[in-house]
């Protein structure tokens, strides 16, 4: 009798110990300086995380543009992920883009939301890490997938730059669905009105293509099968870009979530230990949303 309610009590601190431990892993959102709503959708990237139980998350807010950004230098190396929805032209001091280069190349990770991949045009190393961004057609190369699902590379100056139709809710198609963090995925699934990127440029040198969309003519788009996730290794690292996520409610997107925790946990460690499917993940006939 004494031994079963030591047992029991033995488990009960063991199981509130777990639950009172910090999360294993920190994350950090990069923002401050976006041409989007920045203050509104970071609290959300930061819900999601912490609704994992994976991570305990910071913020780090750079001064307003128009303002001495010189002295913005995040601590990149003491976190597990780092989360940009950051989006501003003009370079941070030398120090911190060693930083955040040094980080990654030694096996750090970066996830790119959305207009994250407008940022840091003259950037070389950042272009190398986003492999797309939005950029001019001169830019650099296009990348999209034919009819078939190949590859199709465009050169500099051929074809449209960056930019995207009116906003819709239209079809995700995954890929790749042994990768990480799109395995056992729906095929396709109808993510909720948001913009649809078309044109990126950049280097796109070791890209992996996750999921595209199919970009409609009807829609103002280019007729093509446009990248909207993907990973690029980078050193020791892992960068993951989705370009969904233009306002807070595409951001609540099940698919939006879903993919977004899964590339943030692979940009960590390489791994994804949340492979269940969500019960309300969207069909292809119909978007679902949390309120
Ligand atoms: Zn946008």
């Amino acid at each position: 009798m004494w031994k079963k309610t030591l047992a029991a009590a033995a488990a009960w601190f063991v199981a509130v110990g777990v639950a009172l431990s910090a999360p294993p892993m920190k994350a950090l959102i990069i923002d401050g300086r976006n041409n989007h709503d920045w203050k509104a959708t970071t609290p959300v990237l930061k819900q999601h995380l912490e609704s994992t139980g994976l991570y305990t998350v910071e913020v780090a807010t750079a001064p307003p543009r128009g303002e001495d950004i010189s002295g913005f230098l995040p601590e990149f190396a003491d976190y597990d992920v780092i989360v940009s929805n950051y989006n501003d032209g003009e370079l941070w001091s030398p120090e911190a883009r060693d930083a955040l280069v040094s980080y990654v190349h030694g096996g750090g990770g970066l996830v790119i939301v959305h207009a994250a991949n407008n940022a840091f045009t003259s950037w070389k190393e950042f272009n190398d890490m986003i492999g797309l961004g939005w950029r001019g057609a001169d830019f650099g190369r296009r990348l999209t997938l034919n009819d078939a699902g190949k590859v199709v590379i465009t050169p500099p100056g051929d074809g449209p730059g960056a930019g995207h139709g009116p906003q819709h809710a239209y079809p995700v198609v995954i890929r790749d669905r042994e990768h990480p963090v799109t395995q056992a995925l729906p095929g396709a699934w109808m993510h909720a009105r948001d913009e649809l990127y078309h044109g990126q440029r950049g280097p796109a040198a070791d890209m992996h293509v996750l999921a595209t969309a199919y970009s409609g003519t009807d829609k103002g788009g280019t007729g093509a099968h446009e990248p909207m996730m993907w990973v690029i290794p980078y050193g020791e690292g892992r960068v993951f870009t989705t370009v969904l996520g233009h306002s807070t409610g595409a951001m609540q997107c099940v698919g939006f979530i879903t993919t977004f925790l899964r590339g943030a946990e692979w940009a960590a460690t390489g791994k994804v230990t949340q492979t269940d499917v969500p019960d309300d993940f969207p069909t292809l006939d119909e978007v679902s949303v949390r309120e």
